[in-house]
């Protein structure tokens, strides 16, 4: 099971060390914490398992405001998100771009969480498998079921919401997605202690992409544990 908290524009590196000092992952559970980028090192220097928000897919150039992978590597950082949906929508990032970035990341020795998922218009319409099939298919093309990759089904209209899609329907996307490419996914989308348990007996749910719940160490906490349990109950 593995926990992945994304703590988006929040958190410089004193924030950043001190909630990673006190905080102590249980057993059975592998936790991953995506700090904003000037955070990083601070992470990196607690030995958590630390990735970046995105990354770039050149090694350098001309390309203000962004990170190579093997500037991260060089910092120690573990891997990188791609294709964030605040990333898709907020910055146009394109599936070309996504699946780009998840390449080289994985080609030069990072671990990937990839993002996917349906907007509320297109799940209305009947959209939502069509939408994944683009994603994933995007990211199968150029990276293939590489062992550092790892899908996060993120439902934009549940991320920041409050609002989760239910265990079945976050089932039925997860199996869909795994029929294209087989790697394990996570779900996102306001995950909290009071759902977690039950998103995560899915038997397609193999951990948690979490934003606004892993900004708070008790609450982070929480989650954690019950993964930990539900690994234990699953094997
Ligand atoms: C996210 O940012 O990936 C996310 C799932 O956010 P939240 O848990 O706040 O919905």
């Amino acid at each position: 099971m593995l926990i992945a908290g994304n703590w988006k524009m929040f958190k410089g590196p004193g924030e950043t060390r001190s909630f990673l000092e006190s905080f102590e992952p249980p057993e059975g559970v592998d936790v991953i914490v995506c700090p904003p980028y000037v955070s990083l090192a601070a992470a990196v220097e607690t030995g958590r398992t630390v990735y970046a928000q995105n990354v770039h897919w050149e090694p350098n150039g001309a390309y203000t405001g962004e990170i190579a992978p093997e500037m991260l590597l060089e910092l120690g950082v573990h891997g990188a998100l791609v294709g964030h949906s605040e990333r898709r929508q907020l910055f146009g990032e394109s599936n070309e771009m996504v699946a780009r970035r998840a390449r080289t990341a994985l080609g030069a020795g990072l671990g990937v969480i990839a993002c996917v998922g349906e907007t509320l218009e297109q799940r209305e319409s009947g959209d939502t498998d069509l939408v994944l099939k683009i994603q994933v298919e995007a990211i199968a093309f150029a990276a293939g079921a590489h062992e550092k990759l790892v899908l996060a089904y993120e439902p934009v209209w549940a991320i920041g919401t409050g609002q989760t899609a239910t265990p079945a329907m976050a089932e039925e996307a997860h199996g869909f997605i795994k029929d294209i490419l087989d790697r394990p996914v996570l779900y996102g989308g306001s995950v909290k202690p009071e759902n977690a348990a039950e998103l995560l007996a899915q038997p397609s749910i193999d951990g948690a992409l979490v934003g606004g719940a892993s900004l708070e160490p008790d609450s982070f906490a929480a989650i954690c544990r019950i993964a930990s349990a539900s690994d234990r109950e699953h094997g």
